[in-house]
């Protein structure tokens, strides 16, 4: 494994390390492409931020900062910038534009929230057993792939759905048939893997084997020993194989 594209920094304020740490760290273990993809910055309409997405005043110089560094690395490693997001439809258009303004390169989907996260959502990590939960996730993921703009779809098993194993079944497919008729590559987040989440979801991995989705992996990275998360490969691997997935390797960057 030469390459990752997801990786944060501490403007997210739930990641620890520097920048240049993460890319030390990534470069000794061989990883030769790296795309930052800190939390996308937003502001809802009362004003409100979020205290896990890079300040909206400081996109600006998370992208610079980047950029800069990607000139002192040239010729050890290939770095690009941009952002995971959600998809929320009241608010895409306008966090695409931000994210075009404040220099992206690429987005990452991330899909954190039901209900557009503020101020009623749901944190898809959170136990839910509702078939609406589900639909509106399922949903959301499909309509944010139509898009075109994103390169994959990061944890999209992250929905920590409880309910009937039969919707579950359904809903999901509808995510692994799109995936494959797009071409988006559906990520093997490695933070779950290493963090002991409920993800990844060995039944959503089944599904994405039967469907032939693209499938690519993720570090995720949060903290310095993360940046090249080694550890956790012979785990991804093994879901590669168990489940006969259409394991792509480094995924195409979707410029922006
Ligand atoms: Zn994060
Ligand atoms: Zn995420």
């Amino acid at each position: 494994m030469d390459y990752n594209y997801h990786a944060h920094t501490t403007r997210c304020s739930h990641a620890t390390g520097t920048e240049e740490s993460y890319i030390e760290t990534a470069i000794a273990g061989g990883i030769r492409y790296m795309g930052f993809s800190d939390h996308m910055p937003h502001v809802f309409p009362d004003g409100y931020q979020s205290g896990y997405r890079v300040p909206f005043e400081q996109g600006h110089e998370y992208v610079n900062f980047i950029r800069t560094l990607r000139d002192k690395y040239s010729g050890k490693i290939e770095l690009n910038v941009g952002f995971e997001m959600e998809y929320y439809p009241d608010y895409f258009a306008e966090m695409l534009q931000n994210a075009k303004d404040f220099g992206a390169e690429f987005l990452i989907l991330g899909h954190h929230f039901l209900r557009q996260e503020y101020p009623n959502g749901h944190g898809v990590t959170h136990a839910t057993s509702s078939d609406e939960d589900l639909e509106e996730y399922v949903s959301q993921v499909i309509s944010a792939m139509e898009t075109g703009v994103f390169t994959y779809v990061a944890h999209p098993d992250s929905l920590n759905f409880v309910g009937d194993e039969e919707q579950y079944r359904k809903q999901m497919r509808r995510i692994c048939i799109r995936a494959r008729e797009l071409r988006i590559p559906l990520e093997i987040n490695f933070l779950g893997i290493r963090r002991g989440r409920h993800y990844p979801v060995e039944r959503f991995w089944q599904i994405a084997g039967e469907e032939q989705s693209p499938v690519t992996f993720g570090f995720d990275v949060h903290e310095t020993e993360a940046a090249c998360d080694i550890k956790s490969l012979p785990v991804a691997m093994e879901l590669v194989e168990r489940y006969h997935l259409n394991y792509i390797g480094r995924p195409q960057l979707r410029p922006l």
